[in-house]
């Protein structure tokens, strides 16, 4: 399987407090020339995203031995300081993230996408068009608890992270968007960016034809009201849960070699998305390594809770573990694991 490639063909995880020891059991020989380092460089206003010192050091590493790197994202489907390319650049820059190209795979508004096949409930995925140009990838992931999907992990950073904007709206929603006619001042400037002209004026309001809309998203992102709304809670926890599956799926598939790092620091109640200042409610633990996704988030998921006595389980009503099971059923992984402390070794 593709996705073991990187370290050797037993499940391990290795585990240290230490970036740089993480990094020493990564087998770069195996990466490709041009290496997406997967990171989500945290809402304005969020404090908790992922370290930048972290990730410099990992982009310093794969730079150093003379392949391509870049930091690689998609645009967010709801509005806020990372919807477009412009905004989320200058989010990103201001968020530390200014130590290397920054390549928003779905382009200006989020509507470069590329399908794929991925099966189970989601049939085909809209991943961002640009994870064409990339033979490898790193994810650096931020794990954290999350309302929807019960805690976000590897297959969240890449299931929905990587998905174009049309994509995400596939994972929280079955439905189109909607008007919100208390704000919609009838400018046009959905009309003229709905490529399949599914939206019209009545009574200068808009209105989308649901029969015509491919759901791109593309007008939630240009309304300058914010008066196209996402349906939110289209899909129950399970769906959700099994359409991040299914998206990272696609990814994998896509993308020849990856690895994955994830890092159980500042671990917070909500995500990363979330553009507030959150505390802790787990003490630091480390940093964990594998090439297996499966194992990456089980073995997160069961340090966690561990640290905080079983608390982190509880944080949400979503079992943490849909995503795990789900994922070990489409044989991408293992849910047994050797751990490997690289600081007592
Ligand atoms: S862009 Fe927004 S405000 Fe303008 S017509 Fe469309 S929905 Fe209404
Ligand atoms: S989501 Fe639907 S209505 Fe909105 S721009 Fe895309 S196709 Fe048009």
């Amino acid at each position: 399987m593709p996705w073991r490639l990187l370290l050797d063909k037993m499940p391990k995880v290795y585990f240290s407090e230490n970036i740089n020891k993480i990094i020493e059991k990564i087998d770069f020989s195996k990466l490709g020339e041009t290496v997406a380092i997967k990171v989500h460089f945290g809402e304005k206003g969020c404090r908790t995203y992922i370290n930048p010192e972290i990730v410099k050091k990992v982009y310093d590493k794969v730079t150093g031995l003379g392949k391509k790197a870049v930091l690689a994202e998609c645009n967010v489907l709801y509005r806020g300081s990372r919807t477009n390319l412009k905004d989320h650049l200058e989010t990103a820059k201001k968020h530390g993230f200014d130590f290397a190209e920054i390549d928003i795979l779905d382009g200006d508004i989020g509507e470069k996408f590329l399908g794929v096949n991925v099966g189970g409930i989601s049939k085909s995925a809209r991943l961002g068009k640009g994870i064409e140009r990339y033979d490898s990838m790193i994810v650096l992931t931020h794990f954290k608890g999350h309302m929807a999907s019960g805690y976000g992990g590897a297959f969240k950073n890449i299931g929905v992270g990587l998905a174009s904007r049309a994509g995400k709206l596939h994972i929280h929603s079955n439905v189109s968007p909607f008007i919100n006619v208390e704000k919609c001042k009838g400018c046009g400037v959905c009309i003229e960016n709905c490529k399949n002209n599914a939206i019209k004026l009545i009574n200068n309001k808009s209105e989308i034809d649901r029969e015509k809309c491919t759901r791109c998203a593309v007008c939630i992102a240009v309304c300058p009201e914010k008066a196209v709304r996402i349906p939110w809670g289209n899909s129950t926890s399970e769906e959700l849960c099994k359409k991040i599956v299914d998206y990272s799926y696609g990814i994998v598939k896509s993308v020849p070699n990856i690895v994955y790092i994830n890092v159980l620091e500042n671990i917070t109640e909500e995500c990363d998305c979330m553009g507030i200042e959150q505390e802790k409610i787990v003490p630091d633990i480390g940093i964990l390594l594998s090439s297996d996704i499966v194992l990456i988030d089980k073995a997160s998921l069961d340090l966690v809770n561990k640290k905080s006595n079983g608390k982190f389980n509880e944080i949400n009503s979503v079992d943490k573990n849909l995503q795990i099971d789900y994922a070990f059923l489409r044989e991408m992984g293992e849910k047994e694991y050797e751990f490997i402390d690289l600081d007592k070794e």
